[in-house]
């Protein structure tokens, strides 16, 4: 495994769009051996996945310092919070910063890490909230994997903290996020695709499996996806770009119909917003009862404390209906 290598896988990657990546989100990295402990080469914080190529979009981080940081931090307070942000930030030496999830990348021990935006991981999070005998049944059935699940947690420390306890699982999945692989070759990454196929069609999934047919597009993806829907912060994403993503969504035509269509024109106006719609579209056809994010973890992913988030979800609400 090598940087070209790392590029390929993701290019692969995020053309996936919306099943597994939307916008700038999932990340990917290496280990790469060498002096002192070695590299992490892992995407650089704001770049798509399939605009990555071995010079373009990756950012090495030398790995035992990051993770001597790591270690140094102690419970998930406001100043833990602060010392993980300035330990990724000054992990890398060069001016691009490393993605804000590059601390579970580092503190994971295996060499590949993979975190996809996964909206059929995302469901099985929820059935195995509501249902984890009947989830974990399936997974004995499905796979030979260590396969963990965290409930909903803030990206960033709170969600490095979590991961770093099961450093021994293949797979973990993410309430309200997605899903972490981590393996020593990128095989697995097909072979959870899989997995999520096999889950959508037995949970009763049918738009998840659908998107994740590897010929599915943005395009196709929006045509199915035509129905209103009402925003909903399902994942960090969706609370962190709220105001993006109302800004490439209309109220739905038909004046008897509930919640918001992609506007014309979306993808060429916000790329991003309009692929993260897709997603909330997409969960929320499959399971239009799927519960938002608490809201302290979207206040947190915002940045804000909880009264402001709430004043900013409800001036948003205001501007763009309240569907
Ligand atoms: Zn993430």
């Amino acid at each position: 495994m090598n940087r070209d290598a790392l590029a390929r896988i993701c290019a692969e990657l995020g053309a996936r769009v919306p099943a597994w990546v939307q916008g700038t989100g999932g990340n990917v990295s290496v280990k790469l051996p060498g002096p002192r402990g070695g590299t992490l080469a892992v995407k650089e914080s704001g770049v798509r996945l399939d605009s990555v190529g071995p010079d373009r979009g990756l950012i090495d981080v030398p790995l035992a310092p990051l993770r001597e940081a790591l270690a140094r931090i102690s419970g998930d307070g406001p100043d833990a919070l602060a010392a993980y942000e300035e330990a990724v930030a000054g992990a890398a030496r060069g001016r691009s910063r490393p993605s804000m999830e590059a601390g579970f990348h580092a503190l994971l021990p295996r060499p590949l890490v993979v975190h996809l935006h996964s909206l059929a991981a995302i469901a099985m999070a929820e059935e195995h909230a509501r249902d984890p005998a009947g989830v974990a049944a399936f997974l004995d059935r499905h796979t030979a994997w260590r396969v963990a699940f965290v409930p909903p947690v803030v990206p960033g420390w709170p969600l490095a903290r979590a991961l770093a306890a099961f450093a021994d699982a293949d797979a973990v999945v993410l309430g309200g996020h997605g899903v972490v692989i981590q393996s020593d070759d990128a095989g697995r990454v097909t072979a959870w695709a899989d997995v999520e196929r096999d889950f959508c069609a037995a949970f009763g999934l049918p738009t998840l499996h659908a998107l994740l047919d590897p010929a599915a597009t943005p395009a196709t993806a929006a045509s199915m996806l035509a129905a209103p829907r009402p925003f909903r912060a399902l994942f960090p994403d969706a609370a962190v770009f709220g105001r993006r993503v109302r800004r490439v969504v209309v109220r739905a035509p038909d004046p008897g119909a509930q919640g918001f269509v992609l506007a014309p024109g979306a993808f060429e106006a916000d790329r991003d917003a309009a692929e993260t719609w897709l997603a909330i579209a997409a969960l929320l056809a499959d399971r239009p009862a799927l519960p938002a994010l608490p809201e302290e973890v979207c206040a947190t992913a915002c940045g804000l404390p909880a009264e402001a988030y709430r004043r900013r979800v409800g001036a948003e609400r205001t501007a763009g209906g309240t569907a």
